[in-house]
């Protein structure tokens, strides 16, 4: 599976796996971008495993086809697939040194002897173990295990990478450098590869592309910063975190929730057609529109933390806190006190209570410094701290 016309494509089409009454997958579909990482993200017992499975031939789907460079592979067996797995406990033969387990696969393949040998060699220097071949697994640290079952996979120059959280066993020290490796190998061989992670922060910053699997199903895959900016679904919010979100109407150039109304985000035009409305506006506000004719379409009102600003409350005199006034000029003011303010370090949260609701802020702590609990506030919601999707769940 050494020839190749470049970076191979792997397309999942209806991928369903049922265990029982367990619906593991639901129907996947997910095109993997050839030669970029894909970050698979999603809660404890998602289906992340399964997918994983299903795509190196270890699982047999109940129903859907999975394609690989081209070809239907659904009924390949798993050694002729030319997709590698590497686990998150890295599965080492206690018996052999580090060389002969990367070799391992080689042998199997038939490579000679002094052939498979130097080859090893060769990835292990790359992983950054050059001198520890001779080492079993006992004698090497959790990282180091880990790099061999990177080596191990990667010498047998692999179609697709698959990682089944590889960093969860590590200690948070040792992560970042490992995670930079397997960028780095990654990209010396533009290989398609999917990262399996239940940790969203890890998830934003692993891969090019970033898909969301929430029970089984796939609810969102796109590029890291429009799955944190723009979410397909309430649940994708949710689970991603950093947001509040709210119940909505909305009526005209706003949308209504219980804390007040606030201002449609950019890019999505209000019936005055105040703005342009982006590809992305338009897409997010068209599942709502059949409701909109009785007074208003139900959506949910997402809110990134980070984009919604804390003033203390005498500075808002000139419309007064939550005038329509403000909701047109696209700032919306809500009048609050703080519950709560958390030191996090480099930022601090604070939670504001506003008309019995809460809503958090999340900034650089250098800015939210004077907030304390009781203090009287003036919450401000720019267009651009709002994202709006469908209510109820999806699908
Ligand atoms: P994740 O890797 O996201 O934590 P898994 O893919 O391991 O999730 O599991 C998805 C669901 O399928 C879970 O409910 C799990 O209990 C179930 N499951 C996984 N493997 C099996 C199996 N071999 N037999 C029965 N149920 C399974
Ligand atoms: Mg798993």
């Amino acid at each position: 599976m050494t020839d190749r016309d470049g970076p191979a494509p792997l397309h999942l089409r209806g991928v369903t796996k049922r265990y029982g009454e367990v619906v593991a997958l639901d129907g996947v579909d997910l095109e993997v971008a050839p030669g970029l990482i894909t970050t698979l993200v999603g809660p404890s017992g998602c289906g992340k495993s399964t997918l994983l499975g299903v795509v190196a031939g270890l699982t047999a789907p109940t129903a859907g086809r999975v394609h690989l460079g081209g070809r239907d592979v659904t009924e390949l067996p798993a050694e002729r697939r030319g997709v590698v797995l590497v686990f998150q406990e890295h599965r080492l033969f206690p018996f052999l040194t580090a060389l002969e387990d990367v070799a391992f696969g080689l042998r199997m393949r038939g490579v000679p002897r002094r052939e498979r040998e130097r080859r090893a060699a060769t990835m292990l220097e790359r992983v950054g173990l050059g001198g520890l071949g001779s080492r079993r697994p006992a004698e090497l640290s959790g990282g180091q295990r880990q790099r061999v079952a990177l080596a191990r996979a990667l010498v047998l120059d692999p179609q697709v990478l698959l990682l089944d959280e590889p960093l969860a066993s590590l200690d948070p020290h040792l992560r970042d450098g490992l995670r930079e490796l397997v960028v780095e190998l990654q990209r010396e061989r533009a290989l398609t590869t999917l990262v399996v992670t239940h940790d969203r922060e890890e998830a934003v910053v692993f891969g090019d592309r970033l898909a969301v699997l929430l029970d089984g199903r796939l609810h969102q895959h796109a590029e890291p910063r429009d799955v944190v900016e723009r979410p397909a679904t309430g649940e994708v919010a949710r689970f991603i975190g950093a947001t509040e979100v709210l119940p909505g109407r909305r009526t005209g150039d706003r949308v209504t929730t219980p804390v007040g109304p606030l201002p449609l985000p950019v890019g999505v035009p209000g019936p005055g057609g105040r703005a342009a409305a982006g590809a992305e506006g338009a897409e997010m506000a068209e599942p709502a529109k059949g409701a909109e004719g009785a007074g208003g379409a139900d959506v949910e009102v997402v809110l990134r933390r980070d984009r919604l600003r804390l003033r203390a409350a005498e500075a808002a005199t000139d419309s007064g806190p939550g005038a329509p006034d403000d909701v047109r000029s696209e700032r919306c003011l809500l009048a609050g006190r703080v519950a709560a303010a958390r030191y996090l370090g480099t930022r601090t949260r604070v939670t504001v209570t506003i008309d019995g609701h809460e809503l958090t802020v999340e900034a650089p702590s250098a800015e939210l410094a004077a907030f304390g609990a009781g203090a009287a506030v003036t919450l401000k919601v720019p267009a651009e701290a709002v994202w709006l999707v469908p209510a109820g769940p999806s699908r």
